[in-house]
């Protein structure tokens, strides 16, 4: 699993339309090994420079009769309840203006997404499904991992359950913009929805979803599993909202969705539609992209 996002915060943020560029690309790939997929977005038009895309490998499709539509449509993910909040301490104002400074802001994410995730966990436990938390590591673009080298990525490997964030995507945005404490904000709610979104994809991989989806497939269900990994990751920040609040500052968050552009993911109807959703009922149940019809994850 390969995922990008990159955060970019328009000068012109206080003018309608204006407000930021997310542009997020997150592809399935190297779940077991192999050459990672990569990423091809369509970035937004204003705003910083976009990285740099990242060199496209062949996708080879594997065989639809390999999926299990049980794993996929009838997960015990979908029957945890809702998420709650799991007491976790304020989110960390740490500038995001160095790699060790965004590392040290993960890390103090993590245990939050560890301790309401692991308290979604009970009954997935019964069910004999482990729960594990993930690594988490900030990278330059030119570090390897045992899912291959992806680039200039965010992305999350499921061999060695590590999340690897790519540091530009954050640090550049957020320091083309000293003191502007919007942007900022804007530049971190990309950071958090970032991680987020890998998390998903590591709960994804606990319960077999990734597994079952395999190492290259691309395609539809590639869509509908990054819109599940975003839903999930709204899940959690709508838990935790009390202490990650950074979305109730802004009141045009729609606008955010907007400029996400990556055709992965893909709508921009259909991104804001799953974000919205995950958020709206912090219920992983709601986050059933593999059941839910074409026209909500095309
Ligand atoms: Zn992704």
């Amino acid at each position: 699993m390969t995922c990008r996002i990159t955060a970019r915060v328009v000068p012109s943020h206080r003018r309608a339309f204006g407000v930021a560029a997310l542009a997020a690309a997150c592809l399935l790939g190297s779940l077991a090994g192999g050459v990672p997929a990569s990423a091809t977005s369509t970035a937004p038009t204003a705003g910083l420079a976009a990285a740099a895309p990242v060199a496209a490998t062949p996708a080879r499709r594997i065989d639809p009769r390999r999926i299990k539509p049980d794993v996929l449509k009838r997960n015990r993910l979908y029957r945890v309840g809702t998420m709650t909040g799991a007491g976790c301490a304020p989110a960390s104002q740490v500038p995001l203006d160095s790699s060790a400074n965004l590392l040290a802001y993960y890390r103090s994410t993590l245990p939050c997404l560890d301790q309401a995730w692991k308290g979604s966990w009970r009954k997935l436990r019964k069910a004999g499904v482990k729960f594990r938390a993930p690594k988490v590591v900030v990278h330059n673009g030119s570090s390897s991992s045992p899912c291959g080298t992806p680039g200039r990525l965010s992305f999350y490997c499921g061999q060695n359950k590590t999340i690897y964030m790519y540091d530009a995507e954050i640090v550049n945005p957020w320091n083309a913009y000293p003191g502007d404490e919007y942007s900022h904000g804007l530049t971190r709610l990309a950071a958090t929805h970032t991680l987020a979104h890998e998390y998903g994809h590591h709960v994804q991989q606990l319960v077999g979803i990734l597994r079952t989806i395999g190492p290259r497939y691309k395609g539809k269900l590639e869509r509908r599993a990054e819109l599940q990994a975003s839903c999930l990751g709204n899940v959690w920040l709508s838990a935790q909202r009390d202490a990650y609040p950074i979305l109730a500052d802004y009141s045009q968050r729609p606008e955010l969705w907007r400029y996400i552009s990556v055709s992965n993911h893909g709508s921009l109807a259909n991104q804001a539609y799953w974000t919205d959703r995950g958020y709206a009922s912090a219920q992983p149940g709601d986050c059933n992209t593999f059941k839910a019809p074409g026209r909500t994850v095309s």
